[in-house]
């Protein structure tokens, strides 16, 4: 028996684990298929910034406290394992464009009301900065403390961290259900056998709404497709992310974009379809006319775990003393998974909690 069994290997789940085992906690985690290959690989990496001191709402909140982990952790992981998650404050440009003229104004008053380093960029300031910018877009906002994670590579640095920390990592072990008696949960079951432990964390994303259930707890966790769309673009048209409303582009050192993304209720359907590629590749064009000679490398898309409200559950189940629940981090997993962490390890631990907990 270890101290604490998670279920779900996704980014939440592996840093949960990797937090624990800093503190001498003995952990393993269940994953169903492969360590990471879900949202947590699928996503864009984008890193928003935050201010402690001006953070209003439990989400600015969640988001700041974030901010701030970012650079030990990234740095945390690097030394212990060699692999560098890509982690960096590339910046980001929030334009103007028609397509969302009310969300421009509606974003940048958020950044100002929280006191986010903000640059207001128009005309030929803008022209200048960002040369290969569509000229027809007369307006933007640059944040320099925007930064940036290659999620794959995070994912690879968390797993290997915690095998150096002692964490049992078991992939091909989906768990099928979780066995109580009376307030407490014993063990859950798997294919290959049941798995006790002191305490037990859903961290299993998109899917975490049916295993909740099974302690009671009614989360409403609905998958959101996003599909993403990769180009090489050597050599790179910009360096710093450019977001138009939801829809983004992400520069990779190597050369590649990532383009992204849809938000689609169709269940756990992970296709790519012609309509989702296809806007995507128009965003791109519109954003950055010489991107249309791109090389359009590949497509692919993930889930993201949506719950009513936008904000994830981080925080024990309420009926069962020794299970807790880390899931619904929808578009934010990414960028929350150092604040995630820290708050499970000291709800786990019984230590005083570093923020309200966000429900
Ligand atoms: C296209 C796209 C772009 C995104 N861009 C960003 C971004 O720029 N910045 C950002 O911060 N976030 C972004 N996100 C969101 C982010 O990727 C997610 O919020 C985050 O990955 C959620 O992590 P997770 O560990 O909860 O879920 P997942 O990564 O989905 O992991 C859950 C894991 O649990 C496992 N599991 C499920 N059920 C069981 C079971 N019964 N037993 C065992 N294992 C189980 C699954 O196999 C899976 O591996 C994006 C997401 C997508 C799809």
């Amino acid at each position: 028996m270890c101290d604490v069994v998670v279920i779900g290997g996704g980014v939440i789940g592996l840093s949960i684990a990797f937090e624990l085992s800093l503190h001498n906690v003995s952990v393993r985690i269940l994953e169903q298929g492969q360590f990471g290959q879900e949202a947590s690989w699928a996503g864009a990496g984008m890193l928003p910034p935050g201010n402690p001191a001006w953070a209003a709402t439990p989400e600015a909140r969640l988001r700041a406290a974030s901010h701030v982990l970012w650079p030990t952790w990234a740095s945390r992981l690097r030394e212990l394992t060699g692999i560098d998650s890509g982690y960096v404050r590339c910046g980001g440009l929030t334009v103007h464009s028609s397509s969302a003229e009310s969300e421009f104004s509606q974003e940048k008053a958020r950044w100002i009301a929280e006191g986010i380093a903000l640059e207001s960029l128009s005309g030929i300031s803008l022209r200048e900065r960002f040369p290969a910018l569509n000229p027809s877009i007369q307006e933007a906002c640059f944040l320099p403390e925007l930064g940036q994670v290659r999620n794959p590579r995070l994912i690879k640095a968390l797993q290997a961290a915690c095998v150096q920390r002692g964490v049992e990592l078991f992939s091909g072990h989906p768990v099928m259900s979780i066995e109580h008696n009376g307030q407490r949960v014993h063990s859950v079951r798997t294919p290959a056998g049941e798995f006790t432990a002191g305490q037990f964390v859903i961290a299993s994303g998109a899917w975490s709404g049916e295993l909740a259930r099974q302690v009671g707890m009614n989360l409403d966790i609905e998958p959101v497709r996003g599909q993403m769309v990769l180009l090489d673009a050597q050599p790179l048209p910009f360096s710093c992310v450019i977001e138009d409303g939801l829809r983004y582009m992400v520069p990779r050192p190597d050369g590649r974009i990532l383009v992204g993304s849809t938000e689609e209720r169709v269940g756990f359907d992970k296709r790519n379809t012609v309509d989702g590629v296809a806007g995507l590749l128009k965003l791109a064009q519109q954003l950055v006319p010489s991107l249309s000679q791109a090389k359009l490398e590949r497509s692919w898309s993930g889930l993201r775990p949506h719950r009513p409200g936008g904000l994830p559950f981080i925080g024990p189940s309420g009926i069962y003393d020794n299970v807790f629940v880390a899931a619904g981090h929808f578009r934010a997993g990414l960028q929350l998974s150092p604040i995630t962490a820290t708050l499970m390890r000291e709800m786990l631990l019984g230590q005083p909690v570093s923020l309200p907990l966000a429900r």
